[in-house]
């Protein structure tokens, strides 16, 4: 079995302040007892819209792409119609690019989102040109308004407090990074011998760096979101030690762009399946896909879209690419087993393909690696 994140993470965890910590809302009455937990990458052309709906049937949307009617119209009819929501339980802006969180209000327009989060506002030293922060100026003072000015400020270390069911495992949601700073790592823990191959590339000065990293566990499964999180703050996140430990799931950083996705990250995390959040022409990048299939352990990447610009050696085999011919809309789901099993497939109706646990001789092996 994969171990979900090292037991450093578990006691920095259980020591910090917890500042989104509250009360966990009793189990949901009627909620089937056998829903797996679903992951959803919606198509948002490019930007991120991850809808995460737990076995009790409560819900995250981190991310919610463009200020466009189709993107919200997609993140609408995949949460009502497909996973049967009528509210998004919590929202997470991972940062203030509009493809992650100017979509927050066409979306609370169709189906009400109840909790805001994000990574706490910027200020007018965080914007590299004038341009760049009046534009932002405009769209947090609307996303202000839609969340009337109750959103949470994530810090490391927070969990969001979710509801759990019983006789099923753990369904946790942490805050491994947020506005740059990182969970305290202690000082006990081995260095991460992966960091001796790192290599640098100038500081982005972007809100890129700046992105809320969340880690989700069930069980035996876990799931890295690092919203668009650059090179140098991907080896941040585990050097000088792995904050994350392996996962199984991992959205790649920042669609996929060669700007992010270091590969001391992606050695680290070691993940099983890989999902590219990508356009036809932005991300899933060549540096980026050479470094995902040039590592051992991984057995499938999944793109939302085939990348246009490069050829088939660089795209993923086609039955693994949502919306192969530039055309939009199509999600793609991963679905969780409280045994840590899961599967992925194509919208609704794709095959799914599935993801045994391993053998624990198999495991162990790994783990060392
Ligand atoms: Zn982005």
């Amino acid at each position: 079995m994969l171990k979900a994140f090292p037991a450093l993470i578990a006691m920095v965890l259980s020591l910090a302040g917890c500042a989104a910590k509250e009360q966990p809302p009793v189990a949901e009455e009627g909620a089937p007892k056998d829903r797996p937990l679903e992951i959803y990458w919606v198509d948002v052309d490019g930007g991120a819209a991850t809808l995460i709906v737990t076995p009790s049937g409560e819900s995250i949307l981190v991310d919610a792409g463009e200020d466009r009617e189709s993107h919200a119209d997609r993140i609408h009819r995949v949460a009502g119609q497909v996973a049967g929501l009528t509210q998004i339980d919590h929202f997470v802006a991972t940062h203030w690019h509009g493809d992650h969180y100017a979509g927050a209000t066409r979306v609370h327009q169709r189906i009400p989102i109840r909790k805001f989060y994000d990574r706490g506002f910027p200020g007018e030293s965080d914007y590299a040109s004038k341009g760049d922060l009046q534009r932002a100026k405009a769209g947090i003072a609307r996303y202000r308004e839609t969340t009337q000015g109750r959103s949470r400020t994530l810090k490391p270390g927070d969990e969001i407090t979710l509801r759990q069911s019983e006789g099923l495992p753990k369904v946790g949601l942490y805050c491994l990074a947020s506005a740059g700073e990182f969970l305290p790592t202690a000082g006990n823990i081995s260095p991460n011998p992966s960091c001796d191959a790192r290599t640098s590339k100038p500081p982005d000065q972007t809100d890129n760096a700046q992105s809320v990293v969340l880690l989700l566990s069930y069980g035996g499964f876990s799931f890295l979101d690092t919203g668009d999180l650059t090179w140098e703050k991907e080896a941040e996140l585990v050097c000088p030690v792995n904050r994350v430990g392996r996962v199984a799931l991992f959205q790649i950083s920042h669609h996929g762009l060669d700007s992010s996705n270091n590969p001391v990250l992606i050695e680290s995390i070691r993940p099983r399946v890989v999902v590219v959040n990508n356009a036809p022409k932005k991300g899933a990048e060549p540096e980026t896909m050479k470094t995902l299939m040039g590592v051992e352990g991984i057995e499938t990447i999944w793109q939302v879209h085939r990348n246009l610009r490069t050829g088939p050696e660089l795209n993923t085999q086609p039955r693994f690419i949502a919306n192969p011919e530039g055309e939009a809309g199509q999600f793609i789901k991963a679905s969780v087993h409280a045994d840590g099993t899961f599967s992925v497939q194509i919208g609704g109706e794709g095959t799914p393909e599935s993801y045994p646990i391993k053998s624990s001789k198999t495991a162990t092996d790994e783990s060392q690696g």
